[in-house]
């Protein structure tokens, strides 16, 4: 039996792409697709060539927080073209087709053109045959939340898949009023680094254990950093407008840069 057709069509297609990362949650409703389009907007605003790639079957958000719904993909000779939100930024959404196509077709016929990286929500088995750069793993503090990524951790190591490391999503509110600043080591501050990352923000749900920090620390893997519940991100993603740009993410995109730098 010769290889498998869709693995060599993929392989082609995907030589064009430097780097393909991961993401993923033990759980739902964390930020999964929150985080990588705000990665993805953090990366094309670097000047990268990114593409969004988003088959989470089980409920594609993607095309509604970035008010790219009902939009149609258009074919040409070399495929299925993505959405582009900048001349850098392509995206695809298994919300964009139906009926829903599966992740081979996504990667071997989509026309993803050069790219620098390819941003992939959720668990891809013909992926990691082309080979990953590895995976971020997106949870909030909560208890209920750690205790799925820490499933999904010992699912990556089982399967080869490297854990970049892990972002705590939803890690407190900012506070109008209060100052807000990233507290580096050598600051002169007496507490660790880290848990002063988000000095100003409100803490809402209780991380009991160290939350994702205390986590990393346990299953040694790299803590990537705290992102704010930011109101006008969530506000916009319900009303099906794009904010993700750096200037209407206040609260948000600051984390999410330093998040990128650690890539
Ligand atoms: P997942 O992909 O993990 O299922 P989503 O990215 O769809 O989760 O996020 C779930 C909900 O939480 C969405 O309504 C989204 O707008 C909101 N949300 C996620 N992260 C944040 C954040 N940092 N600040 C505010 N709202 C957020």
């Amino acid at each position: 039996k010769g290889p498998d057709p869709d693995l060599v069509a993929i392989a082609e297609r995907m030589a064009t792409v430097k780097h393909k990362i991961l993401v993923l949650s033990g759980k739902g409703g964390v930020g999964k697709s929150t985080f990588s389009a705000q990665l993805s907007f953090a990366l094309a605003g670097m000047g990268l060539q990114v593409g969004l790639l988003d088959i989470d079957i089980c409920g594609p958000s993607i095309p509604k927080m970035l008010g790219l719904e009902g939009q149609d993909i258009h074919q040409s000779s070399l495929g299925w073209s993505p959405i582009y939100l900048e001349s850098n930024l392509g995206v695809m959404s298994v919300g964009f087709m139906l009926p829903h196509p599966d992740e081979a077709q996504f990667l071997k016929d989509v026309d993803w053109g050069e790219l620098d990286y390819l941003v992939h929500i959720s668990i891809a088995q013909y992926l990691l045959a082309t080979g990953v750069d590895g995976a971020v793993v997106v949870t909030t503090p909560q208890e209920v939340a750690l205790a799925d990524v820490r499933k999904e951790i010992s699912f990556c190591r089982k399967v080869g898949i490297r854990v970049l490391g892990v972002v705590e999503n939803m890690s407190g509110l900012r506070q109008p009023l209060a100052g807000f600043r990233f507290v580096r080591p050598g600051d002169g501050a007496d507490r660790a680094p880290e848990l002063l990352a988000l000095e100003g923000c409100a803490e809402v749900f209780a991380a009991s254990r160290g939350g994702a920090l205390g986590m990393c620390r346990d299953m040694h893997v790299p803590f990537l950093g705290k992102v704010p519940l930011d109101p006008q991100l969530c506000r916009a993603a319900e009303e099906g407008r794009s904010c993700f740009e750096d200037q209407r993410c206040a609260a948000s995109a600051p984390a999410i840069r330093e998040i990128v730098e650690k890539l």
